[in-house]
């Protein structure tokens, strides 16, 4: 059996942070929608393009768009034990439409983890984040600084700064979040799918807790 997931939280609850690892430690495929736009973005593709003027505004992207290329990476999926979804499904439409997808691949979620956090602690998480220019992991200045400043830990590229990473554009985002991705954690719970992680403590304790919760399933 496969390990499918869905990682679900607020933007700066930690998502990418414990994705990278946890797909290391279970061979799984991490597809993260963020970092999709932002290559397509860097390659100046027709979704990047179209993409650009959403997500430097801090809006969602079309649904059509996100979950086009959602499939199309799964479909493409190789020799893997399982993927995680980090950053989709941000509505209910795009939960739908995955739900369909995967019926039809007949490859049903194994869990959805929602990263529990304050809104309070989001706003510093985000405004210190620094993200490899290369293979996207994220930093922070304070809470999770790399070995050297300015250099990724995991392939030495170089560390920056995201474009809506500014205090104006992570104001948008949280509001996206409460009105479009919140209904989420109902319409997973529902569907028994649900579990939920204490993303407020340190890097290393969310692991934890995160192994827990899916060894329980
Ligand atoms: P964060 O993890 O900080 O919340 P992401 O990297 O996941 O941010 O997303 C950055 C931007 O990319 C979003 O603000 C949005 O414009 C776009 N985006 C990412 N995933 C989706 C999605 N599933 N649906 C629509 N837009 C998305
Ligand atoms: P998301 O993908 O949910 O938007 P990230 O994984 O990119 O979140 O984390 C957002 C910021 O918070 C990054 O700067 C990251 O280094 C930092 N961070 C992640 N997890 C923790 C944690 N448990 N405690 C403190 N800071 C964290
Ligand atoms: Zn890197």
């Amino acid at each position: 059996m496969s390990l499918d997931l869905v990682f679900l939280g607020p933007p700066g609850a930690g998502k990418g942070t414990q994705a990278k690892t946890c797909a290391e430690r279970h061979g799984l495929s991490h597809v993260s929608t963020g970092d999709l736009f932002r290559q397509n973005l860097k390659e100046e593709t027709p979704v990047g393009l179209m993409a650009r003027g959403f997500m430097d505004k801090g809006l969602l992207v079309p649904d059509e768009v996100a979950c086009q290329m959602v499939r199309e990476c799964l479909e493409g999926e190789g020799d893997t034990e399982g993927f995680i979804l980090d950053g989709f499904p941000r509505t209910i439409a795009q939960a739908e439409t995955l739900d369909g997808d995967l019926s039809r691949m007949q490859r049903p979620l194994t869990a959805v983890v929602s990263f529990e956090i304050a809104d309070g602690m989001l706003t510093e998480r985000l405004t210190g984040r620094l993200t490899c220019r290369d293979c996207s992991t994220p930093f922070h200045v304070a809470f999770n600084p790399p070995e050297q400043e300015g250099v990724c830990d995991a392939c030495a590229g170089e560390l920056c700064t995201r474009d809506d990473d500014t205090e104006q554009a992570v104001g948008a985002r949280l509001s996206e979040y409460r009105d479009k991705s919140a209904p989420l954690l109902d319409f997973y719970e529902t569907r028994g799918l649900l579990c939920g992680v204490d993303a407020a403590q340190p890097v290393d304790g969310v692991s934890a807790a995160l192994e827990r919760a899916l060894e329980d399933r």
